[in-house]
């Protein structure tokens, strides 16, 4: 990175934490939480790693992407899981005010701040992979995408 980079660090699989009025749906489910479906073991660990040593604020999400998923756009069908999908609109929608949106803003925001000072932008989105994804064995130590 140059100078006039600014480094943009985030985290959106970070936990897999479900919030309290919605636990409900999730009951008897806290080995899928617990697995890679419900959050990046070992990456906010790593975001705050890198947030200390590059000195850069870390912004992470620690809820469960089977809660709504941090990493896609409200109009992408994969926002909601299985969990979620089934819920009125209405509550969907206050879900993405409630939750989604203000990491969505702090990143845009972090994003355009860059900019407007100046500064080209370098994202680095922390998240882990599992070893294995449908039968597929991956052996990459880090993907850059
Ligand atoms: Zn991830």
């Amino acid at each position: 990175m140059s100078r006039t980079d600014c480094l943009v660090l985030t985290c959106e699989h970070g936990g897999n934490r479900i919030p309290r009025p919605y636990a409900h749906l999730f009951h008897g489910s806290a080995k899928l939480l617990a697995s890679h479906r419900g959050w990046d073991r070992g990456a906010l660990p790593l975001a705050r790693l890198l947030s200390r040593e590059l000195r850069r604020p870390l912004l992470a999400v620690t809820w469960s992407r089977l809660f709504v998923e941090a990493n896609r756009s409200p109009t992408n069908r994969h926002i909601w899981s299985d969990f979620t999908k089934g819920l009125p609109y209405e509550e969907r929608r206050q879900i993405l005010e409630q939750w989604w949106r203000p990491h969505r803003e702090q990143v845009e925001r972090a994003v355009a701040d860059a900019i407007a000072r100046g500064h080209r932008v370098v994202h680095i989105a922390v998240h882990s992979f599992t070893p294995e994804l449908d039968g597929d064995v991956r052996n990459a130590d880090v993907g850059l995408l």
